[in-house]
């Protein structure tokens, strides 16, 4: 790489991870972080600690999100572990819970998904301390400078006489010089404004809106509270736009979020909160707000929109500039996608520092991290315009979008090879052209001209009953897994 100090705009998720690809190269890093406390040594707590555990990582105003359940799909903590090695054992350790996406209640479109087979490894945590876990890991590599308490303000060409490459503006302090600077600054970027300042034109943004809202509230209950159901999902479907989850997290305490979109969107007073709740299509979630104790306010994020900016498109890209994560291309968080894509666009990263770059690598790589979201972002908002009415984006979709329902149904109707290919699909392990196996359109063909099994009995939802069957280490021995 001809870049001899990279800049990274933003310590959320994706400029962490980016950071760690760089930083593991030996080149020097800085990482331009508006939020304070987000410095070497200052990773014990990420804003201001509300009582929710003892000096635990909380959520900080740079990443409203972050009170929010954030859901680690299995493709993105294989491959922040291919990023951080270990990393996944550092998160249970620092309290994550591990689960089993077959142990999940997991109610969709066309009913219960078939439970306790094993399926797919997820380790649950609030995105605090997996941000905490990640930012300390790259904290440790030398040539890594994480600088809080700098907003950076815009960019310029630096002058020629000096190497040229850019000066990041700062609003407190002198700018700094990059050869390199990564914008990860998130849904809100400015990067399309400085871009346009510096007459190289503002990309085309595509945005779907299906308009829904969270509301999330803590509650303390361990996390076997209901016996051996690991969490709850409950998909917003067209013609019931509401839903939600309940998830285990570290130090004993379950996040809780409703989810709903347009007139169905939660409250965030609690009286309106459970009362949503007890109008989803299934009692699970009620019964579990009832079964334990709520701490903190109900916290609300309606900024949910899927927005993808297509920089890829612009007649020039300058040397020395990347878009990584939400600040690329962010989705609607229902899907759960978000950290996931930013790890898959580092590791592209990684291999394209690894083959060695040549002139116009920057461009060649953008195009590769559109292409890394463009699955997401099908799956995002292909169901998105289902909720908004607005039609597919081509036919093609719409047969897509019509084959992976009549799976689904096949799913709620206890055929495991549908559910497998669904789950491999929507943790972004496996291409949707698994959907297509044989086996599953005969199933299909079957369930037309002699009917469907019966349908997938509601998994034993018993707040506060019995202890798991087997541990999480005897169900997730090693990790990965041994070749
Ligand atoms: C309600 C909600 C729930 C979500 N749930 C999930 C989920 O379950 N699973 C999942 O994978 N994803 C989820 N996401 C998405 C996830 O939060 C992001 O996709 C992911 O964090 C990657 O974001 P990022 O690092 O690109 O941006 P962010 O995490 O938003 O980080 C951007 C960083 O840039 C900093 N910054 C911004 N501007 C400047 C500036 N001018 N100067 C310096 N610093 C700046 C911010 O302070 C912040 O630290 C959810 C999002 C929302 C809104």
């Amino acid at each position: 790489m001809s870049t001899e100090h990279t800049v990274i705009i933003g310590a959320g998720m994706a400029g962490l991870l980016t950071a760690a690809v760089i930083g593991a190269t030996g080149r020097s890093v800085t990482v331009l972080e508006q939020d304070q406390g987000q410095g070497r040594g200052q990773d014990r707590g990420q804003g201001q600690d509300r009582g929710h555990g003892h000096g635990a990582p909380v959520p900080r105003g740079g990443v409203p999100q972050g009170r929010q359940p954030h859901v680690l799909l299995h493709r993105g903590l294989s491959a922040i572990e291919e990023l951080l090695p270990g990393l996944r054992g550092q998160l249970v350790d620092a309290g994550g819970v591990p689960l089993d996406t077959g142990d999940l209640a997991w109610l969709g479109e066309h009913g219960w998904a078939p439970f306790g087979t094993p399926a797919l490894e997820l380790v649950s945590a609030t995105r605090p301390l997996v941000e905490h876990v990640v930012r300390r890991r790259v904290a440790e590599l030398p040539g890594v400078e994480l600088r809080g308490g700098t907003r950076v303000r815009g960019l310029s060409r630096g002058p020629t006489t000096t190497g040229g490459g850019w000066l990041i503006e700062c609003f407190d302090g002198p700018p700094v010089r990059a050869d390199l600077v990564v914008d990860a600054s998130g849904r809100s970027s400015r990067l399309p404004d400085w871009l346009t300042q510096l007459h190289i034109g503002a990309p085309a943004t595509t945005a779907v809106d299906a308009g829904f809202g969270y509301a999330g509230r803590v509650y303390v209950a361990p996390s076997d509270h209901l016996g051996r159901v690991a969490g709850i999902v409950m998909l917003p479907v067209p013609g019931a736009p509401a839903g939600g989850v309940a998830l285990p997290v570290e130090g004993g305490r379950w996040m809780v979020a409703a989810v709903g979109a347009g007139d169905h969107r939660p409250p965030r007073d609690p009286a309106g909160f459970d009362a949503f709740l007890t109008r989803l299509r299934d009692p699970a979630l009620a019964d579990f707000a009832r079964s334990a104790r709520p701490i903190g306010d109900i916290t609300v994020h309606r900024r949910t929109h899927n927005v993808r900016r297509r920089y890829e498109r612009l007649t020039h890209w300058p040397d020395g500039l990347l878009v990584v994560g939400d600040a690329l291309c962010a989705f609607n968080p229902v899907y759960g996608q978000g950290i996931t894509v930013a790890a898959t666009q580092a590791l592209l990263l990684r291999q394209m520092l690894a083959a060695g770059v040549r002139p116009g690598w920057e461009r060649r790589l953008m195009r590769r991290l559109h292409r890394a979201a463009a699955l997401p972002w099908a799956i995002a908002t292909g169901e998105d315009l289902r909720h908004t009415g607005g039609g597919p984006a081509s036919g093609l979709d719409a047969l897509f979008g019509r084959w992976s329902g009549e799976v689904d149904r096949l799913a709620a109707h206890g055929n495991l090879r549908a559910q497998r290919a669904l789950d491999r699909v929507y943790h972004l392990v496996g291409s949707p052209a698994g959907l297509l196996h044989p086996a599953l359109l005969a199933a299909a063909v079957r369930g037309r001209l002699l009917g469907l099994p019966t349908p997938v009995p509601r998994p034993p939802l018993t707040p506060g009953s019995a202890q798991r069957d087997q541990t999480d280490t005897e169900r997730h021995p090693a990790y990965p897994p041994p070749p």
